[in-house]
């Protein structure tokens, strides 16, 4: 196990922000923090570096406990989204600088550096200044900068944000290249869904300062634990239900959903994503005569706005719909209501 975080709590004054967070990234692993902004995500990754102290909780790096220790001591490098290269120093010397610190023989330094600068593909920009590159390849150095140094693990808070699009996207497929190439552990915090869903192995989804979903983006996506996390990753159509009998639940315009689990409660939010409503060939469990309200082209699929007993809903085909087509429900989530709500925690 590379990192381990137990139960970490922070607040700033009376903002409780963190709220005993718990994860686990294994060596090796690209394990993203994923939140809107303001969800506590470069606060968690900063009490990781040891920037920050936790009021509550501890964080083991290769199972040593690390709680206690200072940033220089910690010595976990960080890659942040505005470079944060040293002006005065060259590209070769930027990179060397953890380097030197570390007391390395200079020949071992200049093969580091170069190796790792080849790597990032800036080999032929290394004597310039950073005053002297463009915005992509200030964080190419930057990159080089904190996995020349052979951490156990790499932090990187938001670091292609300021990038275009299309380079961030080429950045995204370079980085995570690279990540398995070294097999190097990275933490990497984003606000953007797809950049979490591209690069990570396991994903941990902060809201409003809890940990509501932690896994691969595959688990998160096909098993949510909670309503917030369904609606994160993927698509998803949420509406309110109210239990009828002990296998049905029911809209309130009368749509009626068999299900088999086990609820306790009245009231519950379902979540259906777009594929999960299928086209029938015959009434059965689930299945529902639809209006199709609009439909797009969306190149390799339609997606299609639909009428289904008095509820609007999102649907996706391979090929254009009928005006009135059967529909099957073919799978959906139940949650409490409002679970992705905190209106009654006073810190927020
Ligand atoms: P994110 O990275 O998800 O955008 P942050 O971790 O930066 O979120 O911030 C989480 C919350 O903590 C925000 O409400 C922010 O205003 C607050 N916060 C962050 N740093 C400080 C600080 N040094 N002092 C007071 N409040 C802070």
């Amino acid at each position: 196990m590379s990192l381990r975080v137990q139960r970490l709590s922070k607040s700033y004054g009376e903002r409780l922000v963190l709220r005993e967070i718990s994860f686990e990234c294994a060596r090796g692993e690209f394990f993203s923090i994923l939140g809107k902004s303001g969800s506590g995500k470069t606060t968690l990754l900063r009490l990781v570096a040891g920037l920050e102290r936790s009021d509550d909780g501890k964080i083991f790096l290769n199972e040593k406990d690390v709680t206690a220790l200072a940033a220089h001591q910690r010595k976990i490098p960080i890659v942040f989204q505005n470079y944060a290269l040293f002006p005065h120093l060259n590209v070769f010397e930027n990179v060397a600088f953890g380097l030197r610190e570390q007391k390395r023989k200079e020949s071992d330094i200049r093969a580091t550096v170069l190796e790792t600068l080849k790597l990032l593909s800036i080999d032929d920009k290394m004597y310039r200044l950073p005053a002297e590159l463009s915005g992509g390849e200030q964080q190419r150095v930057a990159i080089a900068r904190a996995l020349a140094v052979q951490a156990p693990i790499t932090l990187f808070d938001e670091p292609l944000s300021n990038l275009d699009l299309d380079l961030r996207r080429a950045m995204q497929k370079e980085l995570k290249f690279i990540q398995r190439q070294m097999g190097r552990t990275f933490i990497y915090v984003t606000h953007d869904q797809e950049e979490a869903l591209t690069l990570s192995d396991k994903l941990l989804i902060l809201h409003k300062g809890r940990a509501c979903e932690c896994g691969s983006p595959e688990d998160i996506y096909h098993r949510p634990k909670t309503l917030f996390g369904a609606r994160f990753i993927g698509s998803a159509n949420v509406i309110r239900v109210q239990v009828l009998d002990s296998r049905h639940l029911k809209t309130e315009s009368g749509l009626t959903l068999a299900h088999g689990e086990n609820l306790q409660g009245k009231f519950f939010d379902v979540v259906i994503r777009p594929e999960h409503i299928e086209l029938a060939s015959g009434f059965g469990r689930n299945t529902f005569r639809a209006k199709v309200l609009a439909s797009y082209f969306k190149g390799a699929f339609f997606e299609h706005l639909i009428n289904l007993e008095g509820i609007e809903l999102t649907m996706l085909s391979a090929q254009p719909l009928p005006a009135e087509p059967l529909v099957r429900v073919s799978k959906f989530f139940i949650f409490p209501p409002n679970s992705d709500r905190y209106d009654q925690d006073p810190t927020h």
